[in-house]
């Protein structure tokens, strides 16, 4: 597998994820950045935009998908998502896309790429109000509506979603597997419950929300409400919480790699948001060898490439160091 952030950060997310030979299905999870600048970042990763197979939406906020309409519009590759998250995609987008909306692909049928139900389960929640924007205009074409909780294949990826805590209709986390290998992604969440540890703990990669560092939220400039939503267990996920969450999923049974995601502009700092989580890892007790940590940039960010891990260790080392 090859993974490479394109983004991260409230301005924006977007991860890259390629599997099988010569990395031949690739997956987005989320569309959040403006589509010129994911265009411009998946060239870079040498891939085009038209060879996307499906994008995986955590959640409808617009830092998640922001550049779906565009996408969608020329390159319709398959949305895959929870029903709940599709629903108020449509929900707020505008009335000529809504009529476009709703040809879903039925996750119980078999489709020609090799994707199949593999065990439907019941969705997580009600539905919340959103407090962030969401995406207007979206002609959804092709949907594959995934319940949080399921699971299916896509080409060369097994893709299970789980539910995360956070104010969106029906926010999700994925661990996707392919070669032996397997990413966790869990980005917007307020708190960590025990079905998302469960899923980091499997992870050889674990792209983790690090939003805040709680003393400089409290201290600055948001408003109350905004700092109480933040901090509510439906907003995000703090350096702390984000450690606590490392330190419960922890592996001795060999080298793991943890990328610290979606850090806050104003609450959070690269350089604070590693040095929190390594002081709360090594207060912990933990062996800091056992785990390669790196915050991810707004920009793009760095690759994960497992084929080359076992081989290269200081390619890693170096993609380390140039995120710090
Ligand atoms: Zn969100
Ligand atoms: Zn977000």
């Amino acid at each position: 597998m090859r993974v490479i952030s394109l983004g991260s950060g409230s301005s924006g997310n977007a991860v890259l994820i390629e599997a099988g030979p010569n990395g031949r299905t690739r997956l987005l999870v989320d569309a959040g950045l403006p589509c010129r600048t994911l265009i411009n970042r998946l060239h870079l990763a040498g891939v085009s935009p038209a060879q996307i197979l499906a994008v995986l939406l955590t959640h409808e906020h617009n830092d998640h998908t922001l550049a779906l309409p565009t996408l969608l519009k020329r390159y319709d590759p398959l949305v895959i998502s929870d029903p709940a998250t599709l629903a108020a995609l449509v929900d707020n987008s505008r009335p000529e896309f809504q009529a476009t909306a709703g040809s879903q692909v039925d996750a119980e049928q078999p489709l020609s790429l090799g994707l199949r139900e593999k065990r439907p389960a019941a969705r997580q929640g009600q539905h919340r109000a959103c407090a962030e924007r969401v995406t207007t205009s979206l002609p959804l074409r092709r949907t594959l509506a995934l319940s949080a909780g399921s699971s299916c294949l896509l080409g060369d990826v097994e893709i299970v979603s789980f539910p995360v805590p956070h104010d969106a209709a029906a926010p999700c986390g994925y661990l996707l597997s392919a070669g032996g290998c397997r990413v966790c992604v869990v980005v917007d969440s307020g708190s960590v419950t025990p079905i998302m540890l469960e899923a980091m703990r499997q992870a050889d990669l674990l792209i983790l929300e690090a939003n805040h560092d709680r003393e400089r939220l409290l201290r600055g400039p948001y408003t109350y409400a905004l700092k109480m939503r933040i901090l509510s267990p439906t907003g995000h996920l703090s350096n702390e919480q984000a450690a606590q969450a490392i330190l419960q999923t922890w592996r001795t049974d060999g080298l793991r790699w943890i990328w610290l995601a979606h850090l806050s502009q104003v609450n959070n700092t690269p350089q604070l948001a590693l040095r929190s989580v390594q002081r709360h890892l090594l207060e912990a007790g933990a062996a800091l060898q056992q785990v390669h940590l790196a915050p991810l940039p707004r920009t793009m960010g760095p690759a994960w490439d497992s084929t080359r891990l076992w081989h290269d260790e200081h390619w890693w080392r170096y993609e380390t160091l140039t995120e710090i």
